[in-house]
């Protein structure tokens, strides 16, 4: 099975473009939901946040109280390494089984933190969805109630854009219109089609 991956700094219109790789018939698994699951009600990833902090990490609900666990891991780094350990495996596992349901021609895994987080592994190649720093602030905003500040800060917890580009197989620019976007997707598409089917 082919898989690529699809990644992106925020609001550089990743959603956008495997919206239309979706339309293409492409499977898409996204990591960012995925990595949601593990820390859910009952799940292995919570109880093991529970033992290691008490039941001040959750909510009244049960729920993780995830703006906590923020607070911990960004006040502590050897709690963020921690937590990675922990929830990156579960996560990979996760991301596996679903890319083995896919019966698509191939199949794209969305994931904002794909280099970052390494689940690059899953993929046989990458594309980088690239704008500039500006047009990533604009969008967002525009798109988020948030601040200019708050989306710069993302920017910077992300990898480095020269990093990213430098990491990808593909690069599509979406300085453009949406049209501009789809039209890059489905050559892209066409293009990936042609090259499973020769192997
Ligand atoms: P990401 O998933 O990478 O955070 P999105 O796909 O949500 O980014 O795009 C961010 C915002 O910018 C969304 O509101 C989206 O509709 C808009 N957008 C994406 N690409 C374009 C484009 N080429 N032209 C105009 N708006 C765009």
């Amino acid at each position: 099975m082919f898989v690529l991956g699809v990644t992106g700094g925020i609001g550089s219109g990743k959603s956008a473009a495997t919206d239309i790789f979706s339309s293409l018939g492409v499977k898409v698994v996204d990591a960012d939901i995925l990595s949601r699951v593990p820390v859910q009600k009952g799940e292995s990833g919570l109880v093991e946040i529970e033992k290691r902090y008490g039941k001040k990490i959750l909510l009244s609900s049960g729920e993780l109280n995830r703006k906590k666990l923020r607070e911990i891991i960004f006040e502590k780094e050897e709690e963020k390494i921690w937590l990675e350990n922990l929830l990156h495996p579960l996560i990979a596992d996760l991301i596996s089984q679903e890319l083995k349901l896919s019966s698509s021609i191939y199949t794209i895994l969305a994931s904002p933190l794909l280099f970052e987080t390494k689940q690059s592994n899953h993929c046989n190649e990458t594309l980088v969805i690239d704008v500039s720093e500006e047009t990533q602030v604009l969008r967002t905003k525009t798109r988020d109630e948030v601040s200019e500040e708050q989306v710069r800060t993302i920017i910077l917890s992300q990898i480095n854009r020269s990093e990213r580009l430098r990491l990808a197989n593909h690069i599509i620019e979406n300085e453009g219109s949406l049209d501009d976007l789809a039209k890059a997707v489905k050559e892209l598409h066409q293009k990936l089609i042609a090259q499973i089917e020769t192997k």
